[in-house]
């Protein structure tokens, strides 16, 4: 059996990278999965992979920054699935890189919608939800990059991210007397489309793998290993956390 056998849940960012080997993940894991993004060819490509591992999975294409998408969402997991369990908030954009003075207050206001406030219009569909079923785990995709190091240019999606942390704790206390658990993974870099924009040349590349104790980026289905922990049973007991997973970013000098 599974470790999410007869659990639904909710995966944003499922088009690509990270999102996406979750989804399939979960999905090979035993979880009927409701898979989101803005991509629809690339949803479509996902649910016919989860269906060739024997697994179930809808998708619903739209923008996290759409409080509508986040309804319909759960709406989907309740109306084709009975409910929801899990709900893993992914879903994330870098946004412009510039200095704090050159940054657009749009630039500004775009990384805090896509990356903090579609975590706040997530949960608060999820949540009663998740009471209605008498508990389950939220998952943000926070980053080290804003809570271990600081980064040049970064400032909008540190601070969405590191944003993502105190909503994480707050949603921990106010609803852990309810089975809800609320955990922040920390990836560090990360081979996905997004990792290989940030690591755009060899040298790039050489010097972001040079910073992590493994010498090397993630592969996203590393990550998603980390996700199915906080989502499963494995973790009853963890909640409110900050999970670095991140190769050793936090701790490596020289
Ligand atoms: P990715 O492959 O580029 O995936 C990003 C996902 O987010 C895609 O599925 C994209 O789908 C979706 N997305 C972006 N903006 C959206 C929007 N406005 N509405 C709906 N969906 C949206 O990157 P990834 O590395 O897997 O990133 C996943 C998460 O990990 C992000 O939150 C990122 O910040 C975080 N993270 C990444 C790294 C790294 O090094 N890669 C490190 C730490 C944390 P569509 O384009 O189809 O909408």
């Amino acid at each position: 059996m599974g470790q999410l056998s007869g659990k639904v849940a909710i995966v944003t960012g499922a088009s690509s990278g990270i999102g996406y080997e979750s989804a399939r993940l979960f999905a090979r894991e035993g979880a009927k999965v409701v898979a989101a993004a803005r991509r629809r060819d690339a949803l479509d490509a996902l649910i016919e992979a989860v269906a060739s591992e024997g697994g179930e999975a809808v998708a619903v294409a739209g923008d996290v920054r759409d409080e509508g998408l986040a309804r319909t969402l759960v709406e989907t997991a309740v109306s084709r699935f009975g409910g929801l369990d899990i709900a893993f908030n992914n879903a994330g954009a870098v946004g412009e890189a510039a200095t704090l003075p050159e940054l657009s207050v749009s630039a500004w206001r775009d990384a805090l919608d896509v990356n903090l406030t579609s975590a706040f219009l997530g949960a608060r569909h999820q949540i009663p939800a998740m009471l209605a079923r008498g508990g389950g785990s939220i998952i943000f995709t926070s980053t080290f990059v804003g809570y271990t190091a600081g980064f040049p240019g970064m400032s909008a999606y540190a601070a969405s991210k590191a944003g993502l942390i105190g909503l994480t704790q707050v949603i921990a206390t106010e609803f852990g007397a309810h089975g809800i658990r609320a955990n922040a993974l920390l990836p560090g870099g990360t081979d996905t489309p997004m990792g290989r924009a940030v690591a755009d040349t060899p040298e790039a590349r050489a010097f972001i793998e040079s910073l992590h104790a493994l010498k090397r980026l993630a592969r996203p289905e590393e990550i998603a290993r980390s996700a199915l922990y906080l989502a499963s049973d494995a973790s009853t007991f963890t909640t409110g956390a900050a999970l670095l997973v991140d190769g050793g970013v936090s701790i490596q000098r020289g």
